[in-house]
C-alpha cells in the first residue's frame, strides 16, 4: 500500500498530515502555513484559488468565493437552516431538491462536494511537494455526528479530488488518537470538540493503545460562526435602527462585517473589550457611513445564552449513553478553535469537575490522529486498535410510519443487524424498504437516507410471507442495506446513497470533466514553463557572453563564443515562433554550448594566475559598475570572480530606503 495522508477537512480550516518514521507530523502548505482556509474561489478571469488566497478575495469578490461549505455537504435542501444560508454568494436548490452552488464567473452551478474536492486537491498535492512522491489516497475525518449522506458526500468529495478515502474516521476519535497515541495509563477521556461550523463530543476509555469509543453525540449545526453571527446580528441591528439600512442586504458589506464580528470575537477570548471600526460601510442620503464601536466581553456573552444551551445538550447526552458519570471522566480534551472562547471552557466545567488538558494543540489534533490512522492502516502503526461507534440510530418505516430502529446509535462498528419483517396486506407483491437515520420515533422526523423495492413475492395471506432486511455499517460508519424474500430467495440490496449527493452518472461526468481539464492544465503548464525557462537562458547566455568578451576579449574562446551565440539565436527565433517541439532541442544545445564556454571561461581562471589575471579581475569589477542596470540572480554560474560583495548590498540597501521612503 502507497502513501495515506490523514486530512481534518475542517468548515472554517483543513490541515494535513503524514507519517515519518512512525511519527505523525502537520505539513505545511504551499504558503507556508499548518493550516489551510477552507475556502474556493474564482477570480474575475476564472481561475480558482484555494485557501489563503481565496479567503483574501472574500470580500472583494463575495459572490465567487465560497466558505463554510461543509454546511452543505450532504445535505438536501429542505434540511438547510435560515442560519446556514447566511453567506454572501448564492445557494440554491436544483430540481432534485439537491444543494447547488452557482459561480457567476464561471458560469456553471456546483454541488458542495465539488467545491470541497478542490479543497482536497489542494491539500493532497501540498503533502505530496512535501514527501516528494504521489499521495493517492487518504483518511478524511468527519464530525462524529455526521450521518450516512455526509459520509458519503465527503467520500464522494475525495473521488472528485482523484484520491481514495481509504477511512472516514470521527474527527474526536482522531484527537482521541493522538491524544492516547503516547500515553499507556487507562484513562477515561472526553473529547469537546467545537469547530467554525460544527460540534462534537466523545466519550472513550483509552488503555494500552485500544481505543473504544463509548458514546458520542454533538449538532453538526453549530459552531464558531454561530457566535460571529450574533456579532454580525448586534452590529447590523444597530446599524438600522439608526440609518434604516440593514447591511445584511450587501453582500460586500455583510462580508466585511463577518470578517470584523470574527477578529472581534476571536480577541475577546483574550481581552475584555475590542474596537470595531467599519470605515465606509454603507452609503446614505448624506454620504459615507461608517461603524466605530466597542464590544464587551460580557455584552458578546449576552448575546448567545442560546447557544451555550445547546454545546450542554450533548454533553449530557453522551454521559448518560456511557453510562459514566460526570466524575468518571479523568481527562478533557478541547478541540477546535470555538473552544478558546472563555464562556465554553467555563460552561464545560460546570458539565465535568476537571481542568481541561492543555497538552495538545487543538488546531492540528484532528488531523494528526488522522495521520495515525493512516499508520495504522498501512500496517506502519501496530498495537493500535480503533473500536468506534455509529452516531445516530438507523431504522426502517413501518406500519404507520413508525421508526423500528435495527442499529441503536452508540452500536460498536463495524457492525451488522438484520430483522425479518412482513407484508401488512393479503397478496402483496412488493415492499418498501424505507432507511432513516435519527432518534424521532416517526421515521419523517428523522433523515430519509433512501428507499427501494423488493418485488416479486408471490401471492400469500397478509403477514405470512418473510422478508429479512440487513443493515451493515462499516468501519466508515457507512450503510448498506439487504433485503432478502426468505421463500424466493430474491435479495436486493443497496448502498444507501443521500438525498443530496451527487448520483453516479453526475460523479463520472466531474470526473471525466475534471480529467480533460488537467490535462488541458498541465499542457499549458508546461508550454508556460518552457518558455519561461528558455527566456531565463537566453538572459543567462547573453550575461555569459559579454563575461566571454570581458576576460577573454571578443575572439579569446571564439568557437564557444559563437556556439554559444548560434544556439541562443536558435532559441529566440523558435521563441518568436512559439514551437515548443523545437524550442526543447534548442534549449538543450544552448545548455550544451554554454557549458562548453563555462568550461573553457573556468579554466582559463584556473591556469592563468599571471599578473593580466588582476587586471582581468579589475576589468571584471569596472564591467559590475558598467552593467550595474542589470538584474543579478542566483545564477549557477555565478564565477567568484564576480561576486563582488559590495554591489549587490549596495543595491539592495538603495532599494529598501527607497521602499521605506515612498511606500510604507
Ligand atoms: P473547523 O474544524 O470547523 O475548521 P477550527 O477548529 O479551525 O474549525 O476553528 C475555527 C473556529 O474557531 C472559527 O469560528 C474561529 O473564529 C474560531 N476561533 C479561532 N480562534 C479563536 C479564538 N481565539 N477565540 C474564539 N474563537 C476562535
Ligand atoms: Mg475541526
Amino acid at each position: 500500500m502507497g502513501r495515506i495522508v490523514g486530512i481534518d477537512l475542517g468548515t472554517t480550516n483543513a490541515v494535513v498530515a503524514v507519517l515519518e518514521a512512525g511519527r505523525p507530523l502537520v505539513v505545511a502548505n504551499a504558503e507556508g502555513s499548518r493550516t489551510t482556509p477552507s475556502v474556493v474561489g474564482y477570480t474575475k478571469d476564472s481561475e480558482l484559488l484555494v485557501g489563503q488566497l481565496a479567503r483574501r478575495q472574500l470580500v472583494l469578490n463575495p459572490r465567487n468565493t465560497f466558505a463554510n461549505l461543509k454546511r452543505f455537504v450532504g445535505r438536501v435542501w429542505d434540511e438547510l437552516e435560515d442560519s446556514s444560508l447566511a453567506v454572501p454568494y448564492t445557494v440554491r436548490a436544483n430540481a432534485e431538491g439537491n444543494v447547488r452552488i452557482p459561480c457567476p464567473v464561471t458560469e456553471r452551478e456546483y454541488a458542495p462536494e465539488e467545491l470541497v474536492a478542490s479543497i482536497i486537491r489542494k491539500l493532497v498535492d501540498d503533502a505530496a511537494t512535501y514527501l516528494g512522491e504521489p499521495v493517492d489516497a487518504a483518511v478524511v475525518t468527519v464530525p462524529a455526528y455526521f450521518n450516512d449522506s455526509q459520509r458519503q458526500a465527503t467520500r464522494d468529495a475525495g473521488r472528485l479530488a482523484g484520491i481514495n478515502v481509504e477511512r472516514i474516521l470521527n474527527e474526536p476519535t482522531a484527537a482521541a488518537l493522538a491524544y492516547g497515541f503516547d500515553r499507556t495509563s487507562a484513562r477515561r477521556v472526553l473529547v469537546f470538540d467545537l469547530g467554525g461550523g460544527t460540534f462534537d463530543v466523545s466519550l472513550m476509555r483509552i488503555a494500552n493503545g485500544v481505543f473504544d469509543v463509548k458514546a458520542t453525540s454533538g449538532d453538526t449545526q453549530l459552531g464558531g460562526n454561530d457566535f460571529d453571527q450574533r456579532i454580525v446580528d448586534w452590529l447590523a441591528e444597530a446599524f438600522k435602527r439608526e440609518n434604516s439600512i440593514d447591511l445584511r442586504r450587501d453582500r460586500q458589506a455583510l462580508q466585511r462585517l463577518t470578517e470584523a464580528a470574527e477578529k472581534a470575537k476571536q480577541e475577546l477570548s483574550g481581552v475584555q473589550s475590542t474596537p470595531l471600526s467599519l470605515p465606509f460601510i454603507a452609503t446614505g442620503p448624506d454620504g459615507p457611513l461608517h461603524i466605530e464601536t466597542t464590544l464587551d466581553r460580557s455584552t458578546f456573552e449576552g448575546l448567545c445564552p442560546d447557544l451555550l444551551d445547546r454545546l450542554m445538550t450533548p454533553v449530557q447526552s453522551a454521559l448518560r449513553d456511557s453510562g459514566w458519570s460526570a466524575e468518571d471522566v479523568d481527562d478533557v480534551v478541547l478541540v477546535g478553535g470555538s473552544t478558546r472562547m472563555p464562556m465554553v471552557q467555563q460552561l464545560l466545567r460546570t458539565l465535568i469537575p476537571r481542568d481541561p488538558c492543555q497538552s495538545v494543540n487543538p488546531d492540528e489534533v484532528v488531523a494528526v490522529g488522522a495521520a495515525i490512522q493512516a499508520g495504522i492502516l498501512t500496517g506502519e502503526l501496530r498495537d493500535l486498535m480503533l473500536n468506534d461507534v455509529t452516531p445516530l440510530s438507523l431504522g426502517l418505516e413501518t406500519v404507520g410510519g413508525l421508526m423500528k430502529v435495527l442499529i441503536p446509535r452508540n452500536s460498536p462498528i463495524p457492525v451488522r443487524q438484520s430483522d425479518v419483517f412482513s407484508t401488512s396486506q393479503a397478496n402483496q407483491a412488493s415492499v418498501d424498504i424505507h432507511v432513516w437515520q435519527g432518534e424521532r420515533q416517526l421515521a419523517a422526523d428523522n433523515k430519509s437516507l433512501g428507499r427501494f423495492r423488493l418485488s416479486g413475492i408471490p401471492p400469500a395471506p397478509r403477514g405470512v410471507p418473510q422478508v429479512q432486511v440487513a443493515f451493515d455499517i462499516d468501519a466508515n460508519g457507512l450503510l448498506q442495506v439487504s433485503a432478502t424474500d426468505r421463500t424466493t430467495g430474491r435479495k436486493q440490496s443497496v448502498n444507501i446513497q443521500g438525498g443530496s449527493n451527487l448520483n453516479e452518472e453526475e460523479i463520472k461526468a466531474l470526473l471525466a470533466e475534471a480529467e480533460a481539464k488537467a490535462d488541458e492544465d498541465r499542457r499549458r503548464r508546461a508550454s508556460i514553463d518552457r518558455r519561461n525557462s528558455a527566456l531565463t537562458l537566453v538572459a543567462q547566455a547573453e550575461r555569459r557572453l559579454r563575461d566571454a568578451a570581458l576576460e577573454l576579449g571578443p575572439y579569446g574562446a571564439e568557437r564557444q563564443q559563437r556556439a554559444v551565440e548560434m544556439a541562443m539565436r536558435d532559441v529566440q527565433d523558435l521563441l518568436e515562433q512559439n514551437d515548443l517541439q523545437e524550442l526543447e532541442l534548442g534549449v538543450a544545445s544552448l545548455q550544451e554550448a554554454l557549458f562548453g564556454l563555462n568550461r573553457r571561461l573556468s579554466s582559463e581562471r584556473r591556469t592563468d594566475a599571471s599578473p593580466l589575471q588582476g587586471i582581468r579581475n579589475t576589468l571584471g569589477s569596472l564591467k559590475d559598475e558598467l552593467f550595474s542596470d542589470e538584474d543579478w540572480d542566483d545564477d549557477p554560474w555565478e564565477s567568484p570572480s564576480r561576486l563582488s560583495d559590495s554591489r549587490p548590498n549596495m543595491r539592495r540597501r538603495d532599494m529598501n530606503s527607497w521602499d521605506d521612503d515612498f511606500y510604507r
